[in-house]
């Protein structure tokens, strides 16, 4: 599902430490700090056109935050420099109060361990039942089969899919591809879960009822940053709105939305 770099340093010395869970499971000097920093940061992938150009963003934890912006204004581009399939130019991303961006390709795994990222495309394995698409996450960890049962069951059942696992997941809905999708971020309990574009694909009201679900995990104490450029969507709560403008993170206060656009934002 993700790149590698060509180009990493040597291996690591010691892993991506913390494997903290959401809310009251971080120490206290932990939960002090914010969840994810982004300090100066500058991408760009093609000499002259850069796409974040000196970016700053804290988000504390346990937050839920919308990252917006007209296509193209580098929302995955954010999203993909957290987990690691791109690499900054310059700058810092602290996640949990490591540098992200200095992280060697041995650490990568145990970075993303600790988030759950749902895309637009769903990227689920069509031939794969819903139950083996969620429980992939958990085996590459190496958990005993009756526990990943016993937590693949739960996740399911919080996306609304209980009952369903045996089903090959090419025969779910779109929507219902969405929520596997959905379980299989949140099974492995991260810290934070990234979602990019992740209502794209599905109709209004699903894309309504994708959206509370979200905020269902956000609710249940995980950090959740949602990437849409869904006026829509943007419209329905007052929540933290983060709009990416000129390579930068413009912090929108009470989810008041720029006027003069539609449903795509061009601010
Ligand atoms: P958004 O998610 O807001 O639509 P992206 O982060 O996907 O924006 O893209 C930001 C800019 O970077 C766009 O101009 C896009 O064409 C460019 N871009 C994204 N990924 C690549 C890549 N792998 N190679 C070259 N250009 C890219």
């Amino acid at each position: 599902m993700f790149e590698r770099d060509e180009d990493d340093p040597p291996p690591a010395k010691a892993a991506f430490r913390p494997l903290l869970r959401a809310g009251a499971r971080f120490g206290r000097e932990a939960a002090q700090r914010p969840i994810l920093v982004f300090e100066d940061v500058y991408k760009s992938y093609r000499p002259g056109a850069p796409v974040l150009r000196g970016m700053d963003l804290a988000i504390e934890r346990g937050e839920f935050v919308f990252i917006t912006g007209p296509s193209g204004a580098g929302k995955s581009t954010l999203l993909r420099l957290l987990y690691r399939a791109e690499r900054v130019d310059e700058g810092r991303i602290l996640f949990m109060g490591r540098d992200v961006a200095r992280l060697t390709t041995a650490s990568v795994p145990f970075l993303r361990r600790n988030l759950g990222i749902v895309f637009q495309d769903f990227k689920l394995v069509g031939s794969w039942t819903v139950f083996e698409n969620v429980a992939i996450t958990l085996e590459v960890l190496g958990m005993p089969a009756r526990l990943i049962r016993s937590r693949v069951g739960e996740a399911l059942e919080r996306v609304g899919l209980h009952g369903r696992g045996h089903d090959p997941a090419s025969v779910l809905s779109g929507g219902e591809q969405q929520r596997v999708a959905i379980a299989r971020a949140i099974v492995g309990e991260p810290a934070l879960v990234l979602a990019d574009e992740p209502t794209g694909n599905l109709d209004p009201q699903l894309a309504l009822d994708i959206l509370g679900l979200f905020e269902e995990i956000n609710e249940a104490g995980t950090t959740v940053l949602f990437a849409t450029h869904d006026r829509s969507l943007l419209d329905q709560r007052a929540r933290r709105l983060i709009v990416l403008d000129e390579g930068k993170a413009l912090d929108v206060p009470n989810g008041a939305i720029p006027v003069g656009c539609d449903n795509e934002l061009a601010i």
